[in-house]
């Protein structure tokens, strides 16, 4: 079925669409068809910027016939094949080509990796690893996981445990868990430019949650380097430092969930890099297929391999894995990936645009709904006043209304998310600051 012709526009009833309000969508959709570079078409054939990158996902911008051609070759060679107590050559040689490219670079050791299907399953294998690995050192108490209050950790059990969006937890019980405050301070930090002054002494709740719960019951602490779902909050300077030395201090793991920051999205391959601060595991997903294909990966420290490694000789050492852990095909999806990544430079290549980012996202300060701007690397927020006092309302519409006119751009609560595929341009980057500059003044 060619779905770009309008005439072929399927019936909406039967998907159930994640996170969306399906009454309202299917009332006017918004339906994409086709893609390339830096733009969708939708089915009425109307071009779309993407100033989102998919979700975060397509670093290398969309439609590229490497991955494509790689993936049609992984399918007629072998579709699929387990990998449970054995393998397939594709996923071994995925993985060595990460481990070359592993965050921290190799003085950091985080070069084991985990395959899995999402970022989800990501953050929930990680957690797993975590409190694996205390137990086979001899620290089977530890089992509590520190969090962050407006931390996104993906939706398994786990990640909504560990996560601080209310709306993902409201509903559904958790696994124990504790959270740290977040690092937004609109009033002290407001229009930064990149890391925020203010607010480094939030990291010593850490120290103080260990104190409340014990150190020798907790296995690990999550947190995004900079995350991005809650509506790009930014880590004040030295607080990630200061995190690594606190939970070093009391043995409990540092987990970085990289599955937005990884791949280049802060003009480093990771934000391991860009921070200098290395943790003991580190989540990916997107990026790292180019959104193409579903998968994710868990980087680990040798020292946390080798910790499980030590068990019994033929025992499994991590009862843990999918279906799809390594799949061949989003294997090939991702070998192309990174050998477009290292051809076109991408994963360095935000840094020489962030300036020219951070001048066009600024420039919207002064517009009177703009209470911030935060940038890093090729991430922007901007954020706004709420409409009559209703959370979301204003940002909503400038959303629905950039869309109508040509600009994707991402929404939570009050603030636009922007992190364009890091193959734009800088006219492309003053495109998109003038058009939310205009559908701001029209939803004023
Ligand atoms: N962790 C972080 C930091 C994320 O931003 C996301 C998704 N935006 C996830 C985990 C979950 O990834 P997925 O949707 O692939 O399960």
């Amino acid at each position: 079925m060619d779905y770009t012709k309008q005439s072929n526009t399927p019936t909406l009833e039967n998907f159930w669409m994640p996170f969306t309000a399906n009454r309202q969508f299917k009332a006017a959709p918004r339906l994409l068809a086709s893609a390339s570079g830096m733009y969708y078409t939708d089915v009425d054939g109307n071009t779309v910027l993407d100033g989102t990158a998919g979700l975060w996902c397509v670093n290398a911008g969309h439609g590229r016939k490497r991955i494509a051609d790689a993936v049609e070759r992984q399918l007629r060679t072998l579709d699929f094949a387990p990998t449970f107590q054995m393998g397939h050559p594709i996923a071994f040689d995925f993985a060595e080509k990460l481990g070359r490219i592993a965050p921290g670079g190799a003085a950091a050791e985080l070069d084991r990796v985990f395959f899995t299907g999402s970022g989800s399953e990501s953050v929930d294998t990680a957690l797993k690893i975590a409190i694996a690995y205390q137990r086979a050192i001899g620290q089977g108490t530890r089992s509590r996981i520190i969090g962050r209050e407006k931390g996104y950790h993906g939706v398994g059990f786990g990640g909504i445990s560990v996560g601080g969006l209310v709306n993902n937890r409201r509903v559904f019980p958790q696994i124990p868990a504790d959270h740290m405050r977040h690092t937004l301070d609109i009033e002290r930090n407001a229009f930064s430019k990149g890391l925020p002054a203010h607010g480094l002494e939030l990291a010593e709740d850490l120290e103080r949650l260990v104190q409340l719960h014990g150190p020798e019951t907790i296995a690990a602490v999550i947190v995004e380097p900079m995350s991005g779902s809650a509506g790009v909050i930014l880590p004040p300077k030295g607080y990630l430092e200061r995190i690594r030395a606190i939970s070093q201090k009391y043995g409990i793991l540092l987990i970085f969930d990289e599955v937005i920051t990884g791949f280049g999205r802060l003009g480093t391959p990771f934000a391991t890099d860009y921070f200098g601060v290395v943790p003991d595991l580190v989540t990916t997903a997107k990026g790292l297929t180019n959104g193409a294909i579903p998968m994710g990966a868990v980087f680990a420290s040798r020292k946390v391999y080798d910790g499980l490694m030590n068990g019994p000789e033929n025992a499994i050492e991590l009862f843990h894995g999918y279906t799809y852990s390594g799949h061949p095909v989003a294997s090939a999806a991702g070998i192309a990936t990174l050998e477009i990544y290292a051809e076109e430079n991408l994963l360095t290549r935000a840094a020489g645009l962030a300036e020219t980012w951070q001048e066009a996202l600024h420039s919207l300060k002064g517009h009177p709904h703009v209470v911030d701007v935060r940038n890093l690397g090729l991430v922007g927020a901007i954020e706004l006043s709420p409409r009559d006092g209703a959370p979301g309302t204003r940002a909503y519409d400038v959303f629905v209304d950039c869309f109508k006119k040509g600009l994707l751009i991402r929404v939570t609560g009050d603030v636009i998310a922007l992190s364009p595929p890091l193959i734009i341009e800088k006219e492309q980057i003053e495109t998109i600051v003038s058009m939310i500059g205009d559908a701001l003044k029209r939803v004023a």
